[in-house]
């Protein structure tokens, strides 16, 4: 099997109440999704069931935005990677820009939160990416290069090989402004090349990719697919990327 088979994930955010989870999900499995591209839905917690049994018999994959590091214990608020696994989950992302940013999650957490993931046979998706400021000052590649060591550190190459990490440029998520497909491909090309393992991982961009860019970033060489936010909350959207990801699939 192509160890970097495409993946199209998308990430609802805190969108979706479980009856509109449900609509969606259903929009989605109306579609034909292409064979070869691997397709994931990440809702919030609270819909995280009712999807589950929506995509009961299809081929997506459920993805939860984040969990907790430890299994059990006095964490209010907390989801722990066993919880997620009796429910399915397959996927979980970890260290998005807005939980960095927004619930102070730093490198070290995020590094305990991949291995306990992979402890429970979840797949982490790994989120790194610069600011603007750190664009601007020509500092992507350090940044998103520490991050993504940060983020191994300690994780066998064997493991980290079935690891799948997220480019995504802060300043271009939610904004509407894709990063140009030849410069996200040089920086990812540089993730790959910073961690043993990374080279047969799966390596996704994410940050304003849509049905209309989505064609030119996945056919260069190191993007093997998208993280996708705003577009993944319509199926006719969301689907059109995944469409976009079959001639990847085929090479
Ligand atoms: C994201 O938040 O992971 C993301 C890529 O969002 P958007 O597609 O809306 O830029």
């Amino acid at each position: 099997m192509n160890a970097r088979r495409p993946l199209i994930a998308g990430n609802w955010k805190m969108h979706e109440t479980i009856a509109q989870a449900r609509a969606l999900v259903r929009a989605l499995r109306a579609l034909t999704l292409p064979s070869g591209v691997d397709v994931a839905v990440a809702p919030p917690f609270t819909a995280l069931a009712a999807v589950a049994g929506e995509l009961s018999g299809s081929s997506i994959a459920l993805c939860a935005q984040t969990m907790h590091e430890r299994d059990e214990g006095p964490y209010t608020g907390e989801i722990s990677a066993p919880m997620l696994r009796e429910l399915g989950v397959t996927y979980v992302i970890l260290g998005h820009s807005e939980r960095r940013a927004g619930c102070a999650e730093n490198d070290a957490a995020i590094n305990r939160k991949v291995q306990a993931a992979l402890t429970h046979g979840i797949t982490p998706i790994v989120a790194v990416g610069e600011t603007r400021d750190e664009h601007s000052a020509g500092q992507a590649l350090p940044k998103v290069t520490h991050q993504t060591r940060a983020a191994f550190a300690g994780v066998a190459a064997a493991a980290v090989e079935r690891c799948v990490v997220a480019y995504e440029p802060v300043w271009a998520i939610g904004s509407g402004l894709s990063d140009e497909p030849a410069s996200a491909d040089r920086v990812m090309a540089e993730i790959r090349a910073c961690t043993t393992g990374l080279g047969d991982a799966r390596i996704l961009y994410g940050g304003s990719m849509k049905a209309d860019n989505a064609a030119l970033l996945l056919a260069q060489p190191n993007i093997d697919g998208g993280l996708i936010g705003g577009a993944s909350l319509s199926a006719a959207s969301f689907g059109a990327i995944a469409e976009c990801a079959r001639t990847r699939a085929l090479t």
